[in-house]
């Protein structure tokens, strides 16, 4: 059996380390680069150098790293009650986050389910979802999904995510799924058709739409307006279709609010969280549902229960890290930092926006996102990996997604280090060939 394709490094070699990365091709990926500490928006690594954390670490960090307030609870709560099982079972960082979670989210939400991502976060919901038509007696089990929608990576956030090259050795094993046309600049009203048409023809046969609101992460950070999120909820609102809310990127301040929802008057039925929540420091989910979801689980039959759990659910530390971060919110001026960061993006960009080498500039709140023009052909591909090499030659973390360089920092960033991101990103559009 030829394991090695030709032309490529044996995998005899020693590896550099044992560890299998995610998302990365070994074969054409340098050693990783050996990070020993991270302070505010600062990754300190192992060769000396100090490097610009301008996606908080994979879009997780709201608050920069190490802060004094999230890591003096961790410490105190594993000293406490590290992990206890959660059915049957409950404990205070849990039924305070809770509480927490519930008053800062819309009134129509009653109840919190934990798990451990954000893609079990999407599991949760959409499970929940089905379930409920289920236990109704009503055969609705179709999903709607936007076209470019990314959920995670688990067999149900893929099926309901955008089908490429991430999932097509998996094609088969995925579920159908309605997907619609991205609502585009000028485009938007297909959308809107194609979603009353399929609401139209087979409306009776599905259980939930999920979208992430106004921003669409890896799917390269595209965009739309608020009114046609609240177009489409109210469409599939008449034909009694569930809404599920991925905020588990937008979540947390990101787009300027604290949930993008909110920007379209939307109260979906199921909330996704996940990514911000801890703070970015500790792995946890969270899909938020109404009332009506939890009554339809809500029996004398324990075939009705939501059959759903993972080990590590509703972790006390990741819950008093969660608890933590939310205080930040309180104790200091977290949204003028983001409306800064956001007043920041917009200077930057409109100076951008003419430079012959961008197709497009965009935003929403703290997240900036930069189009490269580049010519058909196999030049895409090529890019993304030239640039972010480029962009750590330089001292800054960014990880363009094909020809999309997009800027989501921590919110605790400074001035200057949000200088240097630009003037980085400004000098790589040199290096892009006509
Ligand atoms: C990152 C992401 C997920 C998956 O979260 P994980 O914690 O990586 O499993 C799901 N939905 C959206 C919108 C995301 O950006």
């Amino acid at each position: 059996m030829q394991a090695v394709p030709e032309g490529l490094p044996e995998d005899t070699v020693p590896p550099p380390s044992a560890i299998w990365h995610p998302f990365t091709q070994h074969a054409l990926a340098g050693p990783a680069i050996f990070v020993d500490r991270a302070e505010g928006a600062s990754l300190y690594a192992r060769d000396g150098r100090r490097i610009i954390d301008a996606i908080s670490s994979w879009w997780v960090n709201p608050h920069g790293h190490g802060h004094p307030r999230i890591a003096a609870a961790i410490a105190e709560q594993a000293a406490r009650l590290d992990q206890i099982i959660f059915a049957g079972f409950t404990h205070e960082p849990a039924e305070r986050l809770a509480e927490k979670l519930l008053a800062i989210t819309p009134d129509a939400f009653e109840f919190v389910f934990f798990s451990d991502s954000g893609s079990t976060a999407v599991e949760v919901a959409v499970k929940m979802a089905v379930g409920y038509w289920h236990n109704l007696g009503a055969r609705r089990s179709r999903i709607i999904a936007l076209e470019d929608a990314y959920h995670g990576d688990t067999f149900g956030a893929m099926s309901v995510g955008h089908r490429s090259v991430f999932s097509a050795a998996y094609g088969p094993m995925l579920f159908a799924v309605d997907h619609l046309p991205f609502p585009s600049s000028g485009a938007e009203q297909r959308t809107l058709d194609a979603l009353e048409a399929l609401l139209r023809d087979r409306g009776e046969e599905i259980a939930a739409f999920i979208f992430e609101p106004l921003v669409l992460g890896a799917g390269g950070m595209r965009m739309y307006p608020a009114w046609v999120l609240a177009a489409m909820a109210e469409l599939c609102r008449r034909h009694g279709v569930l809404l599920i809310a991925d905020e588990v990127m937008t979540g947390f301040g990101r787009t300027g609010t604290l949930f993008a929802c909110a920007q379209a008057g939307v109260v979906p039925d199921l909330l996704c969280l996940s990514k911000g929540l801890t703070g970015g420091v500790l792995p946890m989910g969270a899909t938020l549902a109404t009332r009506a979801i939890y009554r339809g689980f809500y029996a004398p039959d324990r075939a009705k229960m939501f059959f759903h759990s993972s080990s590590f659910t509703g972790n006390p530390i990741a819950c008093a890290a969660a608890l933590a971060s939310l205080e930040i919110w309180d104790a200091e001026p977290v949204m003028e930092r983001i409306a800064a960061i956001a007043a920041f993006h917009e200077r930057r960009l409109s100076a951008l926006r003419p430079h012959p080498r961008l197709a497009d500039v965009r935003q929403t709140g703290t997240i900036a996102a930069m189009e490269i023009r580049v010519p058909e052909g196999g030049y895409l591909s090529a890019l993304a990996p030239r640039l972010y090499d480029f962009y750590l030659e330089n001292g800054v973390l960014l990880r363009p997604l094909g020809n999309v360089v997009y800027v989501l920092p921590p919110y605790c960033i400074t001035a200057t280090d949000l200088e240097r991101i630009y003037d980085v990103i400004e000098r790589s559009l040199d290096l892009v060939e006509d």
